[in-house]
This record gives structure tokens, C-alpha cells and sequence, in this order.
């Protein structure tokens, strides 16, 4: 589920560089993309196409390279995608809402769980256009020195690419990577739950001669914020089931003892 997580998300992530002026950049851009388990890569329009300094600075992600995608203007080579982030380097440039990198890969990689996502990069020197920005849904800015803010293009991607790997490990270290999620847990099956809930806590004597009315909201609001899918709730109901079987050992225990003065 891991690796196979890992590859489909490496499959929906575009990495688009529309006009790039120096073949060199798109080399190191591939390279860049390789070492950080990304590969699909989409040329909009170069100034030149790759060259013998692309290969050159691709090093070892010469595949990376031949396997780029061609297209003569960026709303082709946007097509399919349901979240497109544009990188630029002048913060607040347009009316987009503006994420840093780190928000932007936990985004993107949210977005690959649903299907394709791109992120977009401009020219080495002037950037993207207006209406380039415009087939964006947010922009992406790397908090860089304000009197000296754009990197290199190749530089820019590695940021990227880099923050997109973290946010995909975290994914999947947290175990969040099944895809899709399963359905979310019907009113029924949540109130199914919460009959069990309560019935396991009387069992464990979990009230003490309290009320339980208390206890049991609190408890619905923990899980209710949680959002729970069915998968979820079949795992808290084994879980539940356990704890009542042994609550059951333990009362037939202390009454096969024999509990003084019985
Ligand atoms: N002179 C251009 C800079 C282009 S650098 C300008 O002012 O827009 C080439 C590309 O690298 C940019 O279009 C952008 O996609 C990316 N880039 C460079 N610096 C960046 C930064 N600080 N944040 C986000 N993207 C950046």
C-alpha cells in the first residue's frame, strides 16, 4: 500500500515549466524532480527544446527527460488536473490565495489522492504571465530573501519537489495513504457505535455511579470531530468488542471465585 501510494501519487503530480529560456534548466529541472521520486515532467513552449546541456545537467535522470510531455500552451498541458498551483516569485502578485511551499505540497498531495495536480513554473526571466496565473488555483511562494526572492528555476523546483516528498511520507508514515477513503460512517452506524460505547463503558464500570449522560456527549463530540468512515468505525467496534469480552471474563472470574458473602 506504501509504495503503491507513493507511485500513484509520483504518476498525478505535474511538474510544468512553461517557456523555459535555458535547455540547461530543464536538465537540472529533471534531475531535480528524480532525486525527489518525481517524474512526470511537461514542457509548455521552451524557448529551445532539451538539448545536448539538458542531458548534460539531468546527470542520472535522463528518463525523467525523455519521458517529458510536449504541449504549445499551458491550458493543454493542464488538462485533467483538479488542483494546479502556479510557483512565482514576486509574493502577492495576482489575486490568488497564496500558499508557502510546505502548505502547498500537504495540498497537492491531498489533491493527487482525488487525481492529477501541477505545479507551475515560469520563465527564468520574467516568470508566468497574468493570464497564466489566471489557470491557477493558488499560488506558491518561497519565502526567500525579499531584496533577492527568485531562484533559480531548477532551484525552485527542488523547494518543491523536496516539500511534496515530505508531505507524501508524512502521508504515509501516518498511515492516511489508503485511497480512496471509504465511504463515511452512516447516522445508523454511528449511533450502532455509540450504543456499544455506552454499553462497553457500563460494563468496565467506567461511571463509578455517575451519570453518564456527561460522559457519553463528550465522547460524541471527540468522535463526531473526527469524522469517522466506515473502516473506522469497524475497527473502534472490534476494539469495543474485545474490551466487553474481557470485562465479561473478568465478572464470570471474581463470581467463580466466589466474592465473600456470596
Ligand atoms: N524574474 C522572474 C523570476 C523567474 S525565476 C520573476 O520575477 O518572476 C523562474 C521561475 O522559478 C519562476 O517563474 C517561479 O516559477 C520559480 N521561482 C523562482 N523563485 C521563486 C520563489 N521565490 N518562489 C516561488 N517560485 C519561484
Amino acid at each position: 500500500m506504501t509504495s503503491d501510494f507513493m507511485t500513484l501519487a509520483a504518476d498525478r503530480i505535474r511538474i510544468v515549466l512553461v517557456g523555459t529560456q535555458h535547455p540547461g534548466n530543464i536538465g537540472s529541472a529533471a534531475r531535480a524532480m528524480k532525486t525527489m521520486g518525481l517524474r512526470r515532467l511537461v514542457l509548455v513552449a521552451p524557448e529551445k527544446a532539451p538539448n545536448a546541456e539538458s542531458d548534460a545537467l539531468a546527470a542520472g535522470a535522463d528518463d525523467v527527460l525523455a519521458a517529458a510531455e510536449h504541449f504549445d500552451d499551458l491550458a493543454s498541458a493542464l488538462a485533467g488536473c483538479t488542483r494546479v498551483m502556479g510557483c512565482t516569485a514576486r509574493s502577492r502578485r495576482v489575486a490568488l490565495p497564496e500558499l508557502a511551499p510546505r502548505d502547498a505540497a500537504v495540498a497537492l498531495i491531498d489533491g493527487a489522492v482525488q487525481g492529477d495536480v501541477a505545479l507551475v513554473f515560469g520563465r527564468e526571466r520574467t516568470g508566468l504571465t497574468n493570464d497564466e496565473l489566471h489557470l491557477c488555483h493558488q499560488a506558491v511562494h518561497i519565502p526567500a530573501n525579499p531584496d533577492y526572492s527568485s531562484l533559480n528555476l531548477a532551484a525552485a523546483v527542488q523547494v518543491l519537489a523536496y516539500e511534496t516528498r515530505i508531505a507524501l511520507l508524512d502521508r504515509v508514515a501516518s498511515g492516511e495513504a489508503a485511497e480512496p477513503r471509504d465511504p463515511p460512517a452512516s447516522h445508523e452506524q454511528l449511533e450502532g457505535f455509540y450504543t456499544q460505547l455506552a454499553d462497553t463503558l457500563d460494563a468496565i464500570d467506567f461511571h463509578k455511579g455517575r451519570t453518564p449522560d456527561s460522559a457519553m456527549r463528550k465522547l460524541r463530540r471527540i468522535f463526531n470531530r473526527a469524522a469517522l468512515d466506515e473502516r473506522d468505525v469497524r475497527l473502534l467496534r472490534g476494539v469495543l468488542a474485545d474490551a466487553q469480552r474481557m470485562a465479561r471474563l473478568a465478572a464470570d472470574a471474581s463470581g467463580s471465585n466466589g466474592a465473600p458473602g456470596a
